[in-house]
């Protein structure tokens, strides 16, 4: 499948499912192993991993288009778009999408990063599942003071 393809796709299951339209680009990335798909915050780009299509086929990636798109539309309307959100989970069964960015076979599950520490000091950067207090914690190689950013995606 192609771009082009994936793109017109993700555009007829936003208008069927969600009334609104896909306005963005949705692209494949090969790169993509841990996950089915993502979307990126400050681009409000999706993109999808070829490896769901080849192992689970269309009707899976259908469904991962749609948790993408429950991410997208709940985003651009300022509610909550987060997996724990209720909004999220709310949309999400209403629309029949699946439940996780889903791992392909053989590739263990894991939870994203979503938050980068990077010393001020020393330079090193730290990633980290949940959010680090900064003015409790310092730097594990040199004590130094760490500034926290939010990752991108979800
Ligand atoms: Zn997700
Ligand atoms: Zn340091």
């Amino acid at each position: 499948m192609e771009h082009l393809e994936l793109q017109a796709w993700v555009e007829r299951i936003s208008l069927a499912f969600f009334g609104r339209p896909f306005l963005h680009r949705a692209t494949f990335n090969a790169r993509l192993r841990s996950t089915g798909g993502r979307y990126f915050l400050r681009s409000h780009n999706i993109e999808i991993s070829p490896r769901q299509l080849d192992m689970f086929g269309v009707d899976e990636v259908e469904k991962i288009i749609k948790h993408e798109l429950c991410h997208y539309h709940l985003h651009l309307m300022n509610k909550g778009y987060r997996h724990r959100d209720s909004d999220f989970k709310r949309l999400l069964a209403e629309v029949g999408g699946s439940r996780f960015c889903q791992a392909a076979p053989g590739v263990r599950r894991v939870e994203p990063y979503r938050y980068k520490l990077v010393c001020a000091s020393c330079g090193t950067e730290f990633m980290r599942k949940r959010s680090v207090n900064v003015h409790k914690y310092g730097c594990g190689k040199c004590r130094g003071k760490l500034v926290q950013t939010v990752l991108d995606s979800v």
